[in-house]
């Protein structure tokens, strides 16, 4: 794609960066077709084709992003299969991540719209916080009608997401040492996360319960907190930023106290942002360097998992298990096979959906600010997943169990969770009364 950007625009890094990815589109539109905001909506606006001119058009003409911009680049879901599709090496996160800044900067928002948003971004990312807001919603849920029809919209979808019960806080969501069973072959840290403790702290139980077992010391570092994505995809950048630097503070710690093997994480949605944290913090000589050593040390649980020398499972559950892939997951990290891999040698029946590559209307924030579409992808992804018979369904996102759980009469899972069972450890809670 030809581009007519000033030297004096170049001159900006971020436009630089900008400028060399939209160069690389071809506008060829084959990630038209695996976009799940053009398949469920039909406009071209609403495919990253459409998004890429929108977001050319206002970057070259050095204009304030309006509401056209706005409203499609605020259905795109982040999902990135546009980028797995992409055949000239587009990418698209790096430019949708800059155009989420430039609107943050140059578009005011409707006055419901930026109070959700900032509450949302004083509240997720803090499991304090987020804790009692949970508890409040579980007040609030019968009144989420009353917001339905109203600018406050998501607060209805929010009242609706919020789980019943909130589960007791787990002891390992805070700063600790869990040593190696036998002779320690590794060392890793954990991060535990801000939204996943509050709604399922099991996950880091699980996690830090088969990684013990398997001789890998783990440490959930004093100082560490949200990765800052979900801010980051709200174009929050110096927010983000500020997460990034405290996490790369506690890891790079850890690196220098102990030593780390890797950097270990549950949901994909903060692997795919954490693994940007080199790119995001490379402008900061301060950080640039650390930042880099931490990306470069991140990994998904069954990632690393999948280095290791796992011994047969204790007891071979012979269960049917619907994978279901996290775009972050899939698209982000480009992590595909282990996952699967792992659930079938630790004695699972592995079955895929159809339409794997489409979101499942999670996002985030998405489920909550872009209600609708969120709804449909999340309708679409449910009845995909009840078609392949399975009796459970397990992914690798916080954000994906909750979406999908909130509309499939199956339980879903960490994958983590069932792999931590058939290697001798506790039945996943979340399985219900499905096998004692
Ligand atoms: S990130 Fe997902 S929703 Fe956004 S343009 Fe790409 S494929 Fe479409
Ligand atoms: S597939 Fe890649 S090159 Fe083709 S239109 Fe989409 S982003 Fe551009």
């Amino acid at each position: 794609m030809q581009t007519t950007f000033t030297a004096e625009q170049l001159a900006d890094p971020h436009v630089a960066e900008s400028e060399k990815i939209l160069r690389k589109c071809v506008h060829c539109g084959f990630c038209t077709a695996t976009c799940p905001t053009y398949v469920t909506l039909g406009n071209e606006l609403d495919s990253p084709r459409g998004r890429i001119y929108l977001i050319k058009d206002m970057l070259e003409n050095g204009r304030p992003a309006d509401k056209q911009v706005v409203t499609h680049i605020d259905r795109c879901l982040s999902c990135l299969s546009c980028m797995t599709t992409c055949p000239s090496g587009v990418n698209y996160m790096h430019l949708v991540d800059h155009a989420r800044v430039h609107i943050e900067k140059t578009y005011r928002r409707p006055f419901a719209d930026r109070m959700i948003r900032s509450v949302l971004a004083a509240v997720l990312p803090y499991p304090g916080r987020f804790r009692a807001a949970l508890v409040l919603a579980k007040v609030g849920k019968p009144f989420a009608k009353l917001f339905e029809a109203t600018p406050l919209k998501p607060v209805a979808a929010m009242l609706r997401l919020a789980p019943g019960s909130v589960p007791r806080r787990s002891r390992n969501s805070s700063p600790s040492l869990h040593k190696a069973a036998g002779e320690r072959k590794k060392r890793v840290a954990l991060l535990t996360g801000c939204a996943q403790p509050v709604l399922d702290p099991g996950i880091n139980d699980a996690t830090i319960s088969l990684l013990t077992r398997l001789g890998v010391e783990v440490v959930v570092p004093r100082g560490e907190g949200c990765c800052g994505a979900l801010v980051h995809h709200m174009g929050r950048e110096e927010q983000a930023l500020a997460s990034a630097r405290q996490n790369v503070d506690a890891w790079t710690r850890e690196i220098e106290k102990g030593g780390l093997d890797a950097i270990v994480i549950t949901a994909s949605g903060c692997g795919t942002t954490i693994k940007d944290y080199g790119f995001m913090l490379r402008l900061d000589p301060t950080y640039a360097d650390k930042a880099a050593r931490v990306s470069a040390l991140a990994r998904d649980v069954t990632e690393f998992l999948a280095t290791l020398d796992l011994p047969e499972p204790a007891e071979k559950p012979a269960l049917a298990v619907a994978y279901h892939s996290a775009c972050s997951m899939q698209h982000g990290q480009k992590i595909t096979r282990q996952p699967k891999d792992l659930l079938a040698k630790a004695g699972f029946t592995v079955r895929e959906p159809r339409e794997g590559h489409l979101c499942c209307g999670s996002a985030g924030t998405y489920n909550i600010m872009q209600p609708e579409i969120s709804a449909r992808l999340r309708d679409r992804k449910v009845k995909n997943l009840e078609a392949t018979g399975a009796a459970v369904v397990a992914t690798g996102n916080i954000g994906c169990i909750t979406q999908i759980a909130s509309a499939a009469n199956m339980p879903v899972v960490h994958t983590v969770q069932l792999l931590d069972w058939a290697y001798g450890g506790k039945r996943p809670a979340g399985l219900g009364s499905l096998v004692q």
